[in-house]
C-alpha cells in the first residue's frame, strides 16, 4: 500500500507498490543512492548494497559520515536505478530514457553483536557474487571492528517504470528523423585476474557472474 509520500503523483500508471516488482529491481541492482540530512543540509551518496529477505544490507568504515548517520537512525531515502535504454523520439521534448527504480523510504539500525555482524557480511557477500565467502581469507578482528554494518527494513516504498518506444505526438509520426530506443544493459565482460597473483583458473562463481544473481 502506497503511503503519503509514496504516492505517485506524476505518471503514477507507470508506479507500482507491488514487493514482487520491488525485489526484482533491488535484486538486480549493485548500487544504491542514500539521501539523508547533515548538518541541515541534504546529501546523496552512492554505495552497495544487497538484498536480504526484507532488509537491505549496507557496510562502510565505522569512520564514515553516511555509516554514522545510517547507524545514529537518520531519516534515508534509499534509491535504486536499473537503466535500460535511452528514447530517443522524434522531438527534443519526447526523449526519455528506459528504466526501473525503486525509491524507499525508512532508517537503518547498527548491526553490533559481532555474531550477527558477520553473518550479514556473508550475506552481503554471497548476494553479490554467489559462491564466493567460503573461499575468502576470513575477516580477522581488526577488519571486523572497522567496519560498521547496517540493515534498513524494507518498508514504505515505490517502484517506477518506463519501457518500450517513444511516445510521439501524432502529427509528428512522419518527420524525417530515426527515432526508437538504444537498449542498454549491464553485462559482465571477461574476468581480467590481479596481474600480482599467479595464474590460475578462473572459478565458476566469478566466470559465472551476472548481474540477474538470483
Ligand atoms: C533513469 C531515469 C531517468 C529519468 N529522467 C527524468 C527526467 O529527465 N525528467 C524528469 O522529470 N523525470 C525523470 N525521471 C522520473 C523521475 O524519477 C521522477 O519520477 C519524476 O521527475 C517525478 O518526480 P516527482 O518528485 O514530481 O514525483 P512524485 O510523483 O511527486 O513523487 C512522489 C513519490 O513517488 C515515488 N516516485 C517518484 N519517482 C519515482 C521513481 N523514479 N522511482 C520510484 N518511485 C518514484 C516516490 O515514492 C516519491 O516520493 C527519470 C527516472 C529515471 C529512473
Amino acid at each position: 500500500m502506497p503511503s503519503p509520500r509514496t504516492t505517485l503523483r506524476r505518471l503514477p500508471t507507470r508506479g507500482s507498490h507491488d514487493r514482487r516488482d520491488l525485489d526484482a529491481i533491488l535484486d538486480e541492482g549493485l548500487v544504491c543512492h542514500v539521501g539523508f540530512v547533515d548538518g541541515g543540509l541534504p546529501v546523496v551518496v552512492p554505495t552497495g548494497f544487497a538484498r536480504d529477505g526484507d532488509r537491505l544490507l549496507l557496510h562502510g568504515s565505522r569512520a564514515s559520515r553516511m555509516m554514522q548517520a545510517l547507524a545514529g537512525g537518520a531519516d534515508l531515502c534509499v534509491t535504486v536505478t536499473l537503466l535500460d535504454g535511452l528514447v530517443l523520439a522524434r522531438s527534443a521534448f519526447h526523449h526519455s530514457m528506459n528504466y526501473r527504480s525503486a525509491v524507499l523510504f525508512g532508517r537503518a539500525r547498527a548491526i553490533a553483536d559481532s555474531e550477527a555482524k558477520w553473518e550479514a557480511l556473508r550475506r552481503y557477500v554471497e548476494r553479490l557474487v554467489p559462491g564466493r565467502w567460503d573461499s575468502l581469507r576470513a575477516m580477522n578482528a581488526t577488519e571486523m571492528a572497522a567496519t560498521a554494518v547496517v540493515e534498513f527494513p524494507i518498508g514504505e516504498f515505490s517502484v517506477k517504470s518506463r519501457s518500450g518506444p517513444p511516445k510521439d505526438d501524432a502529427e509528428d509520426a512522419d518527420f524525417p528523423v530515426w527515432a526508437g530506443v538504444v537498449p542498454l544493459r549491464l553485462e559482465a565482460a571477461p574476468p581480467l585476474q590481479d596481474p600480482a597473483q599467479k595464474a590460475m583458473p578462473i572459478p565458476h562463481h566469478v566466470s559465472a557472474w551476472s548481474p540477474a544473481r538470483t
